[in-house]
């Protein structure tokens, strides 16, 4: 367990505005850094710029601050990030722990997938590059053995890389840093201790501590709450249509937020601002109420 007093923080993706699910993963680290008395980070992810949605951030940054989920210090910004980036991957080239691919995407089309869907690297440039191929991304080797870790919700968990994920990228084809070294590298900037983040990113966990082992920083605790989803099953997204978060109506979405998360305000609070209903949530929050079980959003997405 990690000692040093709490820094928690939100890192969206500006890929579109905040929604029902974006909300809750907000809410909740936002929550549980409170509640410790901690300071909550904001970082805003633009790292894919090619994905990122302009007017988007800024977005963002109204919606938070209409939800009543006000951030401490100065926002965090990815795109402004790259000589950090640039370092941790000098670091992992001096201690050979990557090395560079030439495999493009239709090359890998036929790997097998994990259970996440995601294609387990077979390993083609591991010990050096095809004749005649260019590098075109940088992957870091990944040991045949388990990292365990451990989340708040869901307690003690495992993965072998070499099994289920392969040696993975850390710098993309397209030279833009990998989110997998770019959140390890700032979340040790930031100094966060503990994250709170959906559960769509659980099984990035592993990775994350495995990039930690090698660039010697530390890992932060870690907590994954549950996944908001549509009526049809799916984590509420861009992709899946998901709206943005209303401008009006906001208690009613705070309260459907705080019960995704186990902690449904008193009626009396049903149609109170949200920052009313967050001092609330803030003074009754305990983890172990949040479930693992992702909840339906209430609201057509
Ligand atoms: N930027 C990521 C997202 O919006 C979150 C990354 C993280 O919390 O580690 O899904």
């Amino acid at each position: 367990m990690n000692s040093a007093p709490y820094v928690g923080r939100f890192a969206p993706s500006p890929t579109g505005p905040l929604h029902a699910g974006s909300l809750v993963a907000a809410v909740a680290s936002w929550l549980d850094a409170r509640a410790a008395g901690g300071r909550w980070l904001l970082r805003m992810e633009d790292l894919d710029y090619p994905r990122c949605e302009p007017g988007a951030a800024d977005i963002i940054l109204r919606q938070l601050e209409a939800y009543g989920l006000l951030w401490d210090g100065a926002m965090l910004v990815q795109t402004q990030r790259d000589a950090a980036y640039a370092a941790a991957l000098a670091t992992l080239q001096d201690i050979d722990a990557v090395y560079p691919c030439a495999c493009t995407r239709s090359q890998l089309a036929q790997a097998p997938r994990n259970h996440e869907g995601e294609i387990i690297y077979p390993g083609t440039c591991r010990n050096g590059l095809p004749a005649g191929a260019t590098a075109r991304a940088w992957r870091v080797r990944v040991p045949d053995a388990r990292i365990c870790f451990h989340d708040r919700i869901r307690g003690d968990l495992q993965q072998n890389l070499a099994h289920e994920v392969g040696d993975f990228i850390v710098r993309r084809a397209d030279g833009l840093f990998a989110y997998q070294l770019a959140v390890v590298v700032d979340d040790a900037f930031q100094g966060i201790t503990h994250v709170v983040r959906g559960a769509d990113l659980l099984w990035n966990t592993p990775r994350q501590v495995y990039l930690q082992t090698l660039l010697g920083l530390p890992t932060p605790v870690y907590a994954h709450v549950p996944l908001i989803t549509n009526a049809a099953g799916q984590k509420l997204s861009k992709q899946t249509r998901a709206s943005a978060l209303p401008e009006t109506g906001r208690g009613t979405v705070m309260a459907q937020a705080l019960a995704a998360l186990g902690h449904p305000p008193p009626s009396e609070l049903a149609g109170a601002e949200p920052a009313e209903q967050l001092a609330w949530a803030r003074r009754h929050w305990q983890l172990e109420n949040v479930p693992i079980r992702p909840a339906v959003a209430n609201t057509a997405p």
